[in-house]
């Protein structure tokens, strides 16, 4: 049947479940499903009338919460305008607002923007760049990257193959990617005093390859999806000096950390460096339309263009639209002209707080927080379509994975729905004992 009435909540769950496919989901079995009807702020309302507290800003995304006014506007105006015009040969100025904007805002050096649909996107692009670059050097046998373990980089071939091979949720896919180095987790935490001792096994590893190594490519000082890790500003400044030392280029993945979520604008700035290349995207719009960029300073861009080839090789269907250019420009301004920095770190301190008392139970490995995200860490895994009905039942959308329960709210929230937030966390975690 084609649905061409309003669905009633059962009719729209019994077609979910025959035709959707949801992230990470069997859908024999997909767990529970649950519709949102509208969202507002920091609430989602549900089919049903039910409103939950959102703890998860659609992944790192919704960072000034859900139909905002402003947003909502600068979409509408663009969409009087135009949506999307192909960008080979064409310009148009959200576009170049956008990348005015993010090379201005991103750490120094970073000059040239490429625009993709995706995060995952933003990371194949950045991995051609420096294949490109170095292919355009006369070293095309450069082509191995260097990276972290408990790293993620997205769902695609290239992003898959230097995901965490084994921690990371591609390993069914292991035999069919290209193979790249990995050096352990830093295990410095961010408070934590570094040793050279802590980047010992890289460092072996960089000057071991370092004729077959393209670029080191990381998340800096956050580990999202591959474990929720918080590792020292003095571990990246290390990776920094010792690409500089050994002739190679660093790739920084910002797709989750970028935009104000650790208490700096992008999390480079802890360390206080500049990547060659940068990648971002997720909070980028605020969640509202996929777009993603990749950043390269003038050494990669110019490297590229004095090749055999100055092309560089990538261009998307949907590349710099216009939609999305407009909403980013209008989150980024909105960002830059609220009290973010106090915001997030009011939620974090709020956060510290009131998450402390689940480090008393036994099976609580460790609770950290950093800017405006929140870590509880389990000694063992858990089941997260057991808690997701738990949460939503408190009124909460909070999704676990692996051994680890979080939180990431928009930083609009208020203290009263981050305490119903931090609560609930609580009580999740306290029935877990039985
Ligand atoms: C989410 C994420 C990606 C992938 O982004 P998508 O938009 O989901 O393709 C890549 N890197 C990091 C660090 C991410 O958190």
């Amino acid at each position: 049947m084609i649905p061409n009435h309003e669905l009633s909540p059962s009719d729209l769950l019994q077609l979910d479940r025959d035709h959707v496919w949801h992230p990470y989901t069997d859908f024999t079995n997909p767990g529970l499903i649950t519709p949102v009807s509208h969202a507002q702020a920091v609430e989602l309302h549900l089919a049903d009338g039910r409103v939950l507290i959102d703890g998860m800003s659609s992944w790192w995304a919704a960072v000034h919460g859900y139909n905002h006014p402003t947003l909502n506007q600068a979409v509408i105006d663009q969409l009087g305008k135009m949506a999307h015009v192909m960008f080979a040969g064409i310009t148009h100025e959200p576009a170049v607002k956008l990348a005015a904007t993010l090379a201005q805002i991103s750490p120094p050096g970073l000059n040239k923007v490429f625009f993709s649909d995706s995060g995952s996107v933003a990371v194949e692009i950045a991995l051609k760049m420096a294949i490109q670059y170095w292919h355009s050097q006369g070293q095309a046998q450069r082509t191995m990257f260097l990276t972290l373990k408990r790293g993620y980089h997205g769902d695609t071939f290239g992003a898959m193959a230097v995901c965490d091979p084994h921690s990371g949720m591609h390993h069914l896919f292991h035999h069919a990617l290209s193979h790249h180095l990995f050096a352990e987790a830093p295990s410095c935490g961010f408070d934590e005093p570094f040793q050279e001792t802590h980047i010992a096994k890289f460092a072996q590893l960089i000057q071991q390859h370092r004729q077959k190594i393209a670029a080191v490519i990381l998340e800096p000082i956050v580990q999202g999806a591959g474990g929720m890790r918080f590792y020292s500003p003095d571990y990246l400044r290390r990776v920094r000096e010792l690409c500089d030392k050994n002739g190679i280029l660093l790739i920084v993945d910002e797709i989750a950390t970028g935009f104000g979520r650790t208490g700096k604008l992008f999390a480079c700035e802890h360390a206080g460096i500049s990547p060659d290349i940068m990648c971002m995207g997720k909070a980028l719009t605020a969640g509202y339309i996929t777009l993603a960029a990749t950043l390269c300073n003038d050494k990669v861009s110019n490297g590229i263009a004095s090749g055999d080839n100055p092309a560089f090789m990538h261009g998307p269907t949907y590349m710099g639209n216009a939609l999305a250019c407009a909403v980013a420009n209008a989150s980024i301004e909105l960002l830059l002209n609220s009290d973010w920095e106090t915001r997030v770190a009011s939620i974090g301190k709020q956060m510290r707080d009131e998450l402390a008392p689940c480090k008393e139970f036994s099976y609580v490995k460790e609770v950290r927080t950093l800017g405006a995200i929140g870590v509880v860490e389990l000694n063992r895994p858990i089941v997260s379509s057991q808690l997701v009905p738990l949460f939503v039942e408190l009124g909460v959308w909070v999704r676990p994975f692996g051994n680890i329960i979080y939180l990431m709210p928009p930083f609009i929230i208020t203290p009263d729905q981050l305490s119903k937030l931090t609560s609930a966390v609580l009580k999740v975690v306290a029935t877990l004992a039985e």
